[in-house]
């Protein structure tokens, strides 16, 4: 049997059959086949194709009802984020009223910074990885300043060891032992965006909050791609963006979580605006808020609805499907993909070989990643992104991707190393 016969057979026989039909996957910019075998979607899913009907409906409900739609739509809009709710926290292994579907990743992150990064007398630092995506490295560094503190003594980087590419968790472990009397928020990535690696959240969260930090993650590579207990695992507070795996559309409405003890502590400050005070009393437009106990009262503007409707179709797939199927599909597509890239001679992957520490990502380090990237794109129709200067970064994503895809890349990877 051929390789791509296998790639086939394995599609066919997998216990859990592609919904590649439920997306709109983009033509190939070249090659010879029709459709893209595209690995981006850790950077922009794809669109479902119940988003734009969904849309459409919104749109004809603003027409019908006007005003009046925030509670006569068939989803009436005062209470749209409701509809968010108890999907997303099955999505990431949280309470309901732990989390919150608002603003973007990076703002959310600033208003947990806002209420959880209180930094007190040799208590200052701010711990995020080497490797933080820049966005990350930034708000961190701008809280600090916020504070009046130097941010190149206040944020510490975690790097690998030397000739490795991914932290240890024991590493990180020691360093909270050794430091984390400094530490007054541990806020790294769950599954880093360049290597791919997936941290051992509940460890690390134990051992932060042990050494009396405050843990937050940033779940831009995480949601949607692994499984998520915050809520047991402890987790102070989470942000995730729903463009990358929750395939929500560029610039989607990201998501937030707020553990139950914080939610409940009325003593926790916050920065307000008038949809995080009691919807009961919120229309009697009194000056004093009275915030709910639930992650519902971080919220400050009244939701944009067009841009909630692609969440809900998204977080209705992911409930269907259910993130334990997804994962294991993850789990078969990448370790199929991993194998036929460690035949490719000259190929070098950097994200871990144990299942239990990556997610659907397998990042490559290889010359000249940008031309290779582009390359794969014209020659080949296989999508995947570069980061300078040298990693290429594939995601089979299970929703879309299949077998076949990652038979596709390998085949135009080795087909271009050896030119
Ligand atoms: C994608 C990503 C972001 C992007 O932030 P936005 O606020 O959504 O633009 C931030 N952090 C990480 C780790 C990411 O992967």
């Amino acid at each position: 049997m051929s390789t791509e016969q296998e790639a086939r057979r394995l599609d066919e026989a997998d216990p859990l059959p592609t919904l590649r039909g439920e997306f709109l996957v983009p033509p190939a910019p070249g090659g010879p086949f029709a459709e893209a075998a595209y690995f981006a979607g850790n950077s922009l899913g794809l669109q479902p194709r119940a988003t734009a009907a969904r849309l459409t409906e919104e749109l004809q409900d603003w027409a019908t009802y006007a005003v009046e739609g925030h509670t006569q739509a068939r989803r009436p809009w005062v209470d749209y984020h409701e509809l968010l709710r108890e999907p997303a926290a099955r999505l990431v292994g949280a309470l309901p009223h732990e989390v919150v579907a608002m603003n973007t990743l990076t703002v959310n992150l600033h208003l947990m910074m806002a209420s959880f990064y209180r930094p007190r007398d040799g208590r200052t630092r701010i711990v995020i990885e080497d490797s933080a995506f820049p966005s990350d490295s930034y708000a961190v560094a701008s809280q600090a300043v916020h504070h009046g503190l130097d941010p190149v003594e206040t944020v510490v980087r975690l790097t690998p060891r030397d000739g490795e590419d991914n932290l240890r968790t024991e590493d990180v472990l020691a360093f909270l032992e050794r430091e984390g009397d400094t530490v007054a928020l541990l806020m790294l990535g769950g599954v880093n965006y360049l290597t791919g690696q997936l941290m051992d959240m509940a460890a690390i969260t134990k051992a932060g909050r042990a050494a009396g930090a405050v843990v937050g993650w940033d779940l831009a590579h995480a949601a949607g791609n692994v499984p998520l207990r915050l809520h047991d695992w402890d987790v102070d507070f989470a942000a995730w963006c729903t463009y990358k795996y929750l395939n929500s559309g560029p610039g989607a409405v990201a998501g937030c979580f707020v553990h139950e003890r914080h939610v409940r502590d009325a003593s926790v400050p916050k920065l307000a605006g008038w949809w995080g005070t009691d919807p009961a009393t919120r229309f009697r437009m009194a000056p004093d808020i009275d915030p709910p106990a639930s992650a519902d009262a971080w919220q400050l503007s009244n939701p944009p609805i067009l841009a909630l409707a692609p969440v809900l179709v998204s977080l209705e797939i992911f409930d269907r499907v259910g993130m334990d199927a997804l994962r294991s599909k993850s789990e078969r597509l990448t370790a199929y993909l991993a194998e036929r890239f460690a035949a490719i001679p000259g190929v070098e992957v950097i994200t871990p070989p144990d299942p239990q520490q990556r997610g659907t990502q397998l990042s490559v380090r290889i010359a000249d990643a940008g031309t290779m990237v582009r390359r794969l794109a014209e020659e080949h129709g296989v999508i995947a992104d570069a980061r300078e200067p040298d990693v290429i970064r594939f995601a089979p994503v299970p929703l879309y991707c299949t077998f076949h895809d990652c038979h596709r890349a390998a085949e135009a990877l080795a087909g271009l190393t050896r030119s």
